[in-house]
């Protein structure tokens, strides 16, 4: 019952409070901000410059319990399929293949975690984050508690010093833009075969270690979780099956995919305004939405302004922006993943040209509905 879900800065009348399905009672008034709590809430101390009603946030922000089990079963159903698939058909280049495939489903594993990370899978709070580590966080090697900690400090404090991602990656050459050619390929080669993942695992590590507010029971019941899978897959003589479709796609196709996403949600952006300068939307291919990007991870912007809306909801709140006053010309918009490594290298910026130049026809379909997918 304690579902928060901080919208004070997001709406266009401020001073009351939502009540959400899920039990939460939502605050408005941005002066009840309390900073001295910082990895409590997911809103941001920075005005969010378009407003929405109440009613189509709270439209926008329902939680539909179905469709959050659908996905999360689709996913790890795609993940056996395509493992019986290619010992089937077993052939190298499919093997490649299946490693990218299976390593983009790893990470929509991730993205449904990180909307249980914001409370957005099932209303209730601890259905909610038990499926969130269990099923979704704990075979990515990442604790959903822990991670939640660190994701609302990034929110909260967006590309500051008080942003955990920002300042984990200060001093660090790799995510300093523009780069040139050869060094963004060196990285994301490195990334791709394998060489970067013992930082990985440091990450991993650092994101479980004792300032992230878990207790020691349930530390206890997560190596258990871990003892008992391995004794399973030993018995089992899963071994080898689970290297080659589970570690290699972790430390390998993964890896590279996060990086690429990870850079066109913050990096090398130029906005005019500064409130749209923090933050890119992508408009993905499909290929890289089944390899790359997949659950809207792409409406990195219209997550950062409203966190309440759930993932299969963005595509909804993406098209009802571009109905309001400056989202359009101010938002950074950039077609493909593709054109995302073109700004690092220092290309044209988007964001200085007409955003509807570069808007999709399936963006402006569906304005008014809060239900797409
Ligand atoms: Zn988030």
């Amino acid at each position: 019952m304690n579902n928060t879900v901080s919208i004070n800065t997001q709406l266009s009348n401020k001073g009351s409070a939502l009540n959400f399905p899920g039990g939460s009672k939502v605050n408005t008034q941005a002066s009840t901000v309390n900073q001295n709590e910082p990895t409590t809430r997911d809103d941001s101390f920075v005005e969010v410059p378009v407003k929405l009603t109440k009613e189509e946030l709270v439209s926008l922000s329902r939680i539909d319990p179905l469709r959050s089990t659908f996905h999360i079963v689709a996913e790890w159903s795609m993940i056996i399929g395509a493992i019986i698939l290619c010992q089937h058909f077993w052939h190298p280049l499919l093997y490649l293949v299946m490693v990218a495939f299976i390593g983009a489903r790893q990470h929509a594993l991730m993205i449904l975690m990180h909307d249980g990370v914001h409370r957005r899978l099932y209303s209730n709070r601890k259905f909610n984050d038990w499926m969130a580590e269990i099923v979704l966080a704990w075979p990515n090697l990442i604790s959903a508690r822990a991670y939640r900690i660190n994701h609302f400090g990034h929110h909260r404090y967006l590309n500051t010093l008080e942003d955990p991602d920002w300042a984990r990656r200060q001093g660090d050459d790799a995510w300093v833009f523009p780069k040139k050619v050869w060094d963004l390929g060196q990285i994301l080669l490195r990334d791709i075969s394998g060489l970067n993942a013992f930082r990985l695992l440091m990450l991993a590590r650092r994101l479980v270690s004792k300032d992230t507010g878990m207790t020691r029971s349930f530390v206890m019941v997560r190596y258990a979780f871990y003892a008992v899978l391995a004794v399973v897959i030993g018995f089992a003589g899963l071994t080898k099956p689970v290297l080659l479709y589970w570690v290699i796609p972790m430390f390998t196709w993964l890896i590279f995919i996060f990086r690429i996403r990870s850079i066109a949600e913050h990096s090398a952006i130029d906005g005019r305004d500064a409130a749209y300068a923090q933050t890119r939307t992508v408009y993905p291919t499909i290929l890289e939405r089944i390899f790359l990007a997949p659950k809207h991870v792409n409406y990195h912007l219209e997550h950062h302004f409203f966190p309440s809306v759930p993932f299969y909801r963005l595509p909804a709140l993406h098209a009802l922006l571009l109905t309001k006053p400056g989202f359009a010309d101010s938002a950074h918009l950039t077609q493909s993943y593709l054109g995302v490594l073109k700004e690092c290298l220092g290309g044209k910026d988007r964001a200085a040209e007409p955003a509807e130049s570069i808007l999709p026809s399936f963006a402006m379909e569906g304005a008014t509905s809060s239900g797409a997918d």
